[in-house]
């Protein structure tokens, strides 16, 4: 039997109208906060979301679900031929691997027998991080150390080099760019993990700061390779809603912080979620971060050894994501760790201070929790979850937070946003300790059951569909019989369907154009003439 990939699931109806619920409740929320929906697609191009979510961020490093969309020859036939024709001679013991799943790694490393060269593709664009990145991990241990020593870096580019090469000889990495005429980079493509990188880069494209502050939500699926448990699967369901705009149209303002933390409050009080809680923090702006990260870097420094390996990378690379670790040793040590709310600058602060006065004015209750970071680096200044203790370890409805500097690292025009993720998934399971799906599932209000043959076979079938169809064009939820079953049958239908009404449309009812109606519940029947049935049926009697 061929089953549903690991980590998927199907969502099966009655259950799907508790989503039909959740979404449409939610879409009169965004109507009510006067936010328009967007659609941007299941999958972008890699770059968006490592240049975007962040190379060091978990999403990025392990959890994407990346492919490749190869452009003529592939990347193994063109680095044979190259390597045979230039460079063979040169190379005494030729061993390659293609390492291409761990986006933390480089694209191809040749071993050769006194060296390792590491080779880049232009498509994952040389930039300053990955200069970083690459200095960094010398400094790191071993396992990733011993093969990934880039002594010499190789990077085919597809552009001109001064760059790179300027890149390079800033940070004291030895490179030799060669150009590889005819050679297509494979586009790299990836499942969407989020949603607001897309949207920002929807933004951009489309050059949306013409139309000054925009209100836009989503509604839709999102891929990361994580291991499945209880509320975590790997295509999830996200509500995501973005306030994005030029710094003109006033989209840095803590009003519009507040607003987004009130529709949330609102939303979750509207679809009778109780007992959340709203944790908040400022993550302050990347000068603070700065002075944050050294402090952090400082602290690490002599504890990091006693940490888990991923925490040992973090230390390096991007200190602050230690904060997104879980392993539970290591939570000790995390929490005698400097918090960033002691290295906020006065206007980060006041930003701060003026949402929380905000939400007090308009009675939003929230605690503060400076350890929380949130799991993608572009965050800046709000960043909040809203938690549910019914959830267990998976306990975070939802989380979001600014993001003022997301669009200008995606090579965007200044654009502050601040915007949140719903686990849609999440939020159903917390609802389905209040609501049924049978409470929200809108049952038919009448069977229809055709009794009856004729000489055609076709009996009262005909009958019954120009009924069927008269009764949906009034807006009731009809259930339509077929003639192939008896009077019992049709009874056990009509309330297996959870129906109202059974309607029997027999030889003498259509020649009287009078219809016997039986209301299942009270067994009450009664002879309604074809123009008394809508309102009969809608009275509910
Ligand atoms: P994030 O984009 O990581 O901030 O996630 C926003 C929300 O999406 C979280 O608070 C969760 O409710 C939900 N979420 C994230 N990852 C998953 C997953 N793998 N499965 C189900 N829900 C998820």
């Amino acid at each position: 039997m061929i089953k549903a990939p690991r980590g998927t699931r199907d969502l099966l109806p009655p259950d799907t109208a508790l989503w039909n619920f959740v979404e449409a409740t939610v879409r009169d929320i965004f109507r009510a906060y006067n936010f328009q929906e967007i659609r941007t697609p299941i999958f972008e191009s890699t770059e968006l979301f490592a240049r975007g979510v962040g190379e060091e961020t978990d999403i990025v490093a392990k959890e994407m679900f990346t492919w490749e969309e190869g452009r003529g020859a592939t990347l193994q036939q063109q680095m044979s031929s190259f390597w045979t024709s230039k460079h063979l001679a040169e190379i005494e013991d030729l061993d390659w691997h293609v390492v291409f799943e761990n986006r933390r790694r480089p694209d191809l490393v040749v071993k050769t027998a006194t060296n390792y060269l590491v080779v880049e593709f232009k498509r994952r664009t040389i930039n300053q991080a990955t200069i970083d990145n690459i200095k960094q991990f010398r400094k790191v241990s071993p396992p990733i150390a011993d093969w990934y020593d880039p002594r010499l870096l190789l990077v085919f580019a597809e552009e001109p080099s001064s760059f790179v090469r300027r890149l390079a000889a800033a940070n004291g990495v030895e490179i030799e760019v060669i150009d590889m005429p005819g050679y297509e980079a494979p586009e790299s493509l990836t499942l969407r993990p989020e949603a607001t990188a897309g949207i920002v880069r929807a933004y951009i494209e489309h050059n949306l700061a013409s139309r000054g502050l925009n209100k836009v939500f989503c509604i839709g699926p999102m891929f990361r390779r994580e291991r499945p448990q209880k509320g975590r699967y790997r295509q999830f369901y996200q509500i995501d809603a973005e306030i994005i705009g030029p710094p003109a149209s006033g989209s840095d303002a803590p009003s519009r912080d507040a607003e987004i933390l009130e529709l949330l409050a609102t939303l979750l009080d509207r679809l009778g979620i109780t007992g959340w809680t709203l944790e908040l923090n400022s993550v302050g702006c990347p000068n603070d971060r700065v002075k944050f990260n050294e402090a952090l870097r400082a602290a690490l420094e002599p504890v990091k050894e006693k940490m888990c390996a991923d925490c040992q990378r973090r230390a390096v690379t991007n200190p602050l994501r230690v904060f997104d670790c879980k392993v539970p040793e290591d939570q000790p040590i995390i929490d005698k760790l400097p918090r960033i709310s002691h290295f906020l600058d006065e206007p980060c602060r006041k930003h701060f201070d003026a949402v929380q006065e905000i939400l007090k004015a308009v009675g939003v209750p929230f605690v503060i929790n400076d350890r929380l970071v949130r799991g993608l680096d572009y965050y800046t200044r709000t960043a909040f979850e809203f938690t549910h203790g019914a959830l267990g370890a998976q306990n975070a409805i939802l989380g979001g937070g600014r993001y003022d500097g997301l669009s200008e690292s995606l090579g965007g025009p200044a654009a502050p946003g601040i915007g949140f993720a719903i686990g849609e998934d999440r939020l159903v399971l917390s609802l389905q300790q209040k609501v049924t799906p049978e409470s929200v599932l809108r049952k038919p209000d009448v069977y229809i059951a055709p009794l009856g043959q004729t000489k055609d076979g076709a009996g009262m079938n005909p009958e019954a569909a120009r009924l069927a169809r008269e009764l949906r064009q009034r807006d009731l939820v009809v259930e339509l019989g077929d003639e192939s079953f008896r009077l019992k049958k049709s009874f056990e239908a009509a309330e297996r369907a959870g129906a109202k009404y059974i309607l029997i449309v027999g030889e003498n009812e259509v020649k009287s154009d009078t219809f016997a109606l039986k209301n299942l519940a009270t067994g009450e029947q009664v002879s309604v003439p074809r123009p008394d049935l809508v309102d009969r049926i809608q009275s509910g009697r």
